[in-house]
């Protein structure tokens, strides 16, 4: 059997492919469409797209991949929202495009365990967590640990963390599962979960698509509040916004969502995550960063949340002002917005990745860290204050909020700093081509700051050029890491744009 490669050979080979050859496209548009991604900084050509229509066509081409005596790689692809094509299959491979199984596989289907009293989801890997919240909330119920951008596929978060606001809470999104199922590597369709293949399940949730392609994620649902009401507080000082912080994610009774944001002159406060200051607002913000005297031009900004419903609408105000109470921030520089609960949820609109018009320009070059607690006012210092104030060109957003290491499950293949409470650093960076290079310039003197300093980080949508980073990335989980790789893709099939075990 000859390898996959483009061309004439490739209609030879796919001759024992028929159940799927129709749905396997090389022609040079459907290839383009599955060769870039959100970041718009790698273009990784692969050999050909499958559109499957069922779970089977995806299992025949990773059966018919493992059969090649030089087995070509398999990625699944979500939305393509990774950022250095992470989702891509260079070298002759085929890229899944997961979103052909919309409206075809089991979409999300809501149920009830007597057993153990959950409420749960059952949603197809391709799902949008959007979908997933639209169909939950039919039944007045939803899921409880978001990203803050839902146009996400369930299988593609899966397979990083999904982190947002409510990690602190509840955990990621890889720790609200109940069961999976999962094509292997092999091309075996398992069901896994903490008690079935729960080696598995553990590798998978977090597992960078490297042991299977998830086709099927139950996700626990709770009862959906109905609103929410969303606080900004400003803060010049860093020591008491991270104090603040660190309050909100520990304290009884406290909110639902805590996260955090820099305002600079390049990154202003309202920007495409979210529009949330009215003009007056924005004004006022303006006016007190011009008489400011701390001299770096920066602010720190809490966002957090409470939900509530028909019945805590009466007590709510009363439970935001004992929050409230609590905090340092400056005087006169909070806002409020009382939104329904969908509002707040899609907060950050559907970003077009249409590259066709006056898109092509627009570079996503994102840097996402976890930094330990004990070395926040370092990294202050290096990276705010010096690093990033130095650097003018316009960006985006600059997220920095804490989370609870407890609310992690270190079975599960993601990585986080070794500290009871860590910060997630986004560095949301926009720029056009041309300026692409400038900000990998800037995200690679953060990383080396932290490394000469000694600051623990650990990437979050990890993206690495070496087997050693990687090594060093997993640390003493390597070894388990590789293990598992070998018992359920042997033969380095699966998600090669990661650049884990193909370099
Ligand atoms: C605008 C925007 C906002 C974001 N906000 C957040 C946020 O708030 N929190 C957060 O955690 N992340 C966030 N992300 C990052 C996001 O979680 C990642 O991009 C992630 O990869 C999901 O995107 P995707 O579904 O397009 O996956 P893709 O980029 O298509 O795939 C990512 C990886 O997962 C693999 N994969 C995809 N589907 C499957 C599957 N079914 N089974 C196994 N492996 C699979 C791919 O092969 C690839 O290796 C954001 C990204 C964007 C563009």
């Amino acid at each position: 059997m000859g390898k996959l490669i483009v061309g004439t050979a490739m209609v030879n080979d796919i001759s024992q492919l028929h159940n799927i050859s129709d749905k396997l496209l090389f022609d040079e548009d459907s290839v383009a469409s599955v060769s870039n991604d959100f970041g718009n900084l790698v273009l990784e050509v692969p050999s050909a797209v499958l559109h499957p229509s069922s779970i089977a066509d995806i299992i025949d081409l990773i059966k018919f991949s493992n059969k090649c005596s030089t087995p070509f790689g398999v990625s699944a692809r979500g939305c393509g929202h990774s950022v250095r094509g992470q989702a891509a299959a260079r070298g002759g491979g085929v890229v899944v495009d997961m979103s052909s199984l919309r409206g075809k596989g089991i979409g999300v289907r809501v149920s009830w365990d007597p057993s153990s009293g959950h409420y749960y989801a059952d949603a197809g890997g391709e799902q949008l967590w959007m979908d997933v919240l639209r169909a939950a909330l039919e039944h007045g119920l939803a899921p409880v640990s978001w990203t803050d951008y839902l146009y996400l596929s369930v299988g593609g978060t899966l397979s990083n963390g999904g982190i947002s606001g409510q990690s602190f809470l509840h955990g990621p999104q890889i720790t609200n599962v109940l069961e999976l199922d999962v094509i292997t590597g092999k091309g075996d369709l398992l069901t896994c979960s903490h008690h079935i293949n729960s080696d598995l399940f553990f590798a998978v949730l977090g597992g960078l698509g490297q042991f299977g392609i998830i086709t099927r994620a139950r996700i626990i649902l709770h009862k959906a509040p109905t609103r929410a009401k969303w606080v900004r507080l400003l803060y010049s000082d860093f020591s008491t916004f991270t104090r603040d912080q660190e309050h909100l994610i520990s304290c009884k009774k406290g909110p639902d969502y805590v996260e955090g944001s820099l305002i600079t002159p390049q990154s202003p406060p309202n920007n495409w995550r979210s529009s949330f200051y009215s003009s007056s607002q924005l004004s006022k913000i303006t006016s007190f960063l011009k008489r400011k005297k701390n001299g770096h031009g920066l602010l720190y900004s809490i966002e957090f949340v409470k939900y509530y419903d028909k019945q805590t609408a009466d007590t709510i105000d009363e439970e935001i002002e004992a929050v409230v109470e609590e905090l340092n921030f400056i005087p006169g520089l909070l806002f409020m917005k009382d939104v329904p609960l969908v509002d707040f949820l899609g907060r950050v609109k559907r970003q077009d990745t249409d590259r066709s018009e006056g898109q092509l320009e627009e570079t996503h070059p994102w840097l996402n860290l976890f930094v330990p607690k004990s070395r926040i006012l370092d990294f202050n210092a290096g990276v705010f204050v010096d690093i990033i104030a130095r650097h003018n060109l316009s960006s985006g957003p600059i997220l920095f909020y804490p989370s609870n290491k407890k609310k992690w499950d270190c079975r599960m293949s993601a990585v986080v700093p070794d500290e009871d409470v860590f910060y997630t650093l986004g560095l949301l960076h926009s720029s056009t081509r041309n300026d692409a290079e400038y900000f990998d310039e800037l995200n690679n003197e953060i990383i080396e700051f932290c490394e000469k300093s000694g600051i623990e980080i650990k990437q979050y949508l990890p993206h690495y050029k070496s087997r050693e980073d990687w090594m060093k990335h997993f640390g003493p989980r390597w070894e388990t890491f590789q293990e598992t790789k070998n018992r359920f893709d042997p033969r380095m099939i699966l998600s090669p744009g990661q650049r884990i075990f193909n370099d």
